[in-house]
């Protein structure tokens, strides 16, 4: 088969290896049908995550069709349509119990981390995949929902809504501040009114994002560039500032900027992911009465999310803005790395 392999930082190819086998019982193996790429992709060919070594496939997000399954997998069959989760989980361990498969503790050895996929084991973009504990981490897709919309169901959906939404604690009639409108961010502007958010305020310092973050679910709009942005969201709320402020860049600067933008008693919920120091002011805030939460995505909500979808309460597909085949990836690659240019929010590629 074909796949894109990681040579080390800045290197990749599409390139002929080996069709991946059915290791352990419990494995299944998936015709990957479309596969996209996520931003912890460009990480990982910036070469800031050194547990991805060469020779490793990558991509964790995909939506295929079982050729092959294990012994012990019964619940699956070979023909059925799936969701590739970016999260696999052995459904046994302590934390998986705990509905915490991000740390799940039997991952092929791997010991604490959920996400394996094009990380610590081959990935999805590629024209098969083994999936490990595959009755756990592959989801089976109903009649009716589309490819486009089912592969935002293997992160970035569940990441907005599990560690912006859910983490963020939002009840109805909130004011919603979601600091990033990439999409992440988003998927938390798309997910945040179904607990009832009565504003959700997309702040970024890209235009062309905030005006897309009206077609997610924003009901306004702030560009961080202005020298009164702070001003402009506190205008939004009551003066005293927003219910439920996401953090989904990664920046010590947008961080203070949640924690500045939240009031007394309100929720500070972190999804982006810190690569540098990040500065907590515990002197102003420890009178806040604020929650402060933090997470990496656990995909639980996938099955609830993917019934939404179903419904069309929730319609995904509208994240993709470009679209190529696996033999263009690179192409794919390119666009997707120039987004402030290219206007790309996530791109469908297909086989
Ligand atoms: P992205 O890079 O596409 O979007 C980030 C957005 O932030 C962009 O629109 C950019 O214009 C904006 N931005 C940059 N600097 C800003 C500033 N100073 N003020 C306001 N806006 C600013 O990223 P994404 O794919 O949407 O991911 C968002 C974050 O979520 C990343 O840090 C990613 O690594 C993280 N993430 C976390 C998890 C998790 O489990 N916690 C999972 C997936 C991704
Ligand atoms: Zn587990």
């Amino acid at each position: 088969m074909k796949a894109l392999v990681y040579h080390g930082p800045g290197q990749k190819t599409w390139e002929h290896v080996p069709d991946p086998k059915i290791i352990n019982p419990t494995d299944a193996i998936v015709q990957v049908d479309i596969t996209t790429i996520c931003g912890t992709d460009l990480h990982i060919l910036k070469g800031d995550v050194p547990a991805v070594t060469d020779g490793r496939i990558l991509g964790h997000e995909g939506v295929g069709t079982i050729t092959e399954v294990g012994p012990a997998v019964s619940k699956l069959a070979v023909g059925d349509r799936v969701i590739i989760s970016c999260v696999t989980s052995c459904g046994s361990c302590s934390y998986c119990h705990q509905q915490l498969p991000s740390h799940c503790l039997d991952d092929e050895g791997t010991s604490g981390i959920g996400w394996i996929f094009g990380h610590l084991i081959d990935g999805t973009q590629a024209e098969y995949v083994r999936v490990p504990f595959a009755e756990n981490s592959l989801h089976k897709m109903p009649t009716g929902v589309s490819d486009e919309a089912a592969v935002m169901l293997s992160d970035i959906l569940p990441t907005g809504f599990e560690i912006g939404v859910r983490n963020g604690r939002v009840e109805p009639g909130d004011v919603v501040a979601v600091i990033g409108a990439g999409p992440v961010g988003l998927s938390a502007m798309m997910t945040a009114g179904l607990y009832g958010a009565s504003r959700i305020i997309a702040i970024d310092l890209d235009q062309n994002r905030i005006q897309q973050a009206k077609f997610f679910g924003a009901t306004d709009g702030v560009n961080s560039g202005d020298a009164d942005w702070k001003d402009e969201v506190l205008a939004m709320t009551d003066g005293l500032g927003v219910d439920v402020a996401i953090e989904a860049v990664g920046m010590s600067a947008t961080f203070q900027m949640a924690t500045e933008l939240v009031r007394a008693g309100g929720t500070v919920a972190n999804v982006g992911v810190h690569g540098k120091s990040v500065e907590l002011k515990l002197q102003d805030l420890w009178i806040k009465d604020i929650a402060l939460t933090t997470g990496l995505v656990s995909a639980t909500t996938t099955p609830m999310l993917l019934k939404l979808v179903a419904q069309g309460r929730l319609t995904p597909e509208k994240f993709v803005s470009h679209r190529f085949t696996f033999e263009t990836i690179i192409d794919a690659y390119d666009t997707f790395g120039r987004a402030a240019e290219t206007k790309a929010l996530k791109v469908a590629i297909t086989r």
